[in-house]
C-alpha cells in the first residue's frame, strides 16, 4: 500500500508531467469498483478540461482542473498512475486512459481494485479535503490539541486518519523510534516536549522518504510503468529480533491496534 511519501512523490511526478496539459478523450474500463463517481459522468466531466496542478491531500492525489473541477485519485493497495505514449502496451487491469492534448496518455492501473477515482465539479460540489490534519504541516499547538486529550495508545492515535491524514504503519513505528517513545504509551500521559519531539520526528522521517523518492520518480510514472520505488532504511519496522541500530538491543514486535508494531525496548521509554 503506498504510504504518504510515495503518494507525495507520485503527485509531484504527475504534476511535473501534466501541468498545463488538457484532457481530450477518456476511456474507462468495465469494472465498477474504481469509479466513486459513475464512469459516464466522470468521463463527461473530464473531457476538455485543462490540468492546472496536481498535489497530494492526505493519501489522495488531487488534479486541479479548469473549468473548476477536481479529479481525485486514491491508489488503494495496488493502484498506479502512468504517463505514457499512446503506443505503449496497455497493462492488464488498466481502468482508465486519459488522452492528453500533448499526445500522451495518463493511465490508471490497479490489479486489486481498491483504488478509487472521483470527479468533482466545483461549481456544484465543495473541494476535496482530508478528514485529518496534514502531518507535514501540522503545527506544534495543533499536534498537542489533537493528541493530548486522547486516552488511547500513541501508536493507535498516529494511525487514526481523523487526527492525522496519511500516516501509515511504517512511519508511525519509525517516528516513535526516533522520538524515543514506546508505542503503547497513552497519549494523555505524554509531555508536551515528548509530543513535540514526535511531531518533529514524524516530519523528519516523512521528508527523508520523500527526498529519497524524488530521485526515483521517473521509475514510478514512466513510459513502461516499471515500478522501482526506493526502500527507506528502516530502524525498527520489520526488524524484529535484529539489533537496534543505536543500542544493539533486539527489536521487539507487539500487535497494537491490530497492526504489527516494532520498537526498541531500550531506546524507547
Ligand atoms: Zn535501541
Amino acid at each position: 500500500m503506498p504510504e504518504l511519501p510515495e503518494v507525495e512523490t507520485i503527485a509531484r511526478g504527475v504534476d511535473e508531467r501534466l501541468r498545463g496539459d488538457r484532457i481530450v478523450e477518456v476511456w474507462f474500463g468495465g469494472h465498477r469498483e474504481p469509479f466513486k463517481t459513475p464512469a459516464a459522468r466522470q468521463a463527461k466531466g473530464l473531457e476538455g478540461r485543462a490540468i492546472l496542478a496536481v498535489h497530494r491531500t492526505g493519501k489522495h492525489i488531487v488534479c486541479e482542473m479548469d473549468p473548476a473541477a477536481q479529479w481525485i485519485v486514491h491508489l488503494g493497495m495496488t493502484g498506479r498512475l502512468l504517463v505514457t505514449t499512446p503506443e505503449a502496451p496497455v497493462a492488464v487491469h488498466t481502468h482508465a486512459r486519459l488522452t492528453l492534448a500533448s499526445g500522451r496518455e495518463l493511465r490508471f492501473v490497479d490489479p486489486r481494485r481498491f483504488g478509487r477515482l472521483e470527479f468533482r465539479d466545483l461549481s456544484r460540489s465543495p473541494s476535496f479535503s482530508a478528514p485529518g490534519a496534514d502531518p507535514l504541516t501540522v503545527t506544534a499547538e495543533e499536534f498537542v490539541r489533537l493528541f493530548h486529550p486522547r486516552r488511547l495508545a500513541i501508536k493507535a492515535a498516529l494511525l487514526n486518519q481523523k487526527l492525522l491524514a496519511g500516516v501509515g504503519n511504517i512511519y508511525a513505528d519509525e517516528s516513535l523510534f526516533r522520538a524515543g517513545i514506546r508505542p503503547r504509551r497513552q497519549c494523555g500521559r505524554l509531555t508536551k516536549a515528548e509530543l513535540e519531539r514526535l511531531r518533529l520526528s514524524l516530519i523528519e522521517v516523512l521528508e527523508h522518504a520523500i527526498e529519497l523518492g524524488g530521485s526515483s520518480v521517473s521509475d514510478y510514472v514512466d513510459a513502461d510503468g516499471v515500478r522501482g520505488f526506493f526502500q527507506l532504511e528502516h530502524c525498527v519496522y520489520m526488524r524484529t529480533g535484529l539489533a537496534c541500530l543505536d543500542c544493539q538491543a533486539p527489536i521487539r514486535r507487539i500487535v497494537l491496534a491490530g497492526r504489527g508494531t516494532h520498537y526498541c525496548p531500550r531506546c524507547q521509554v
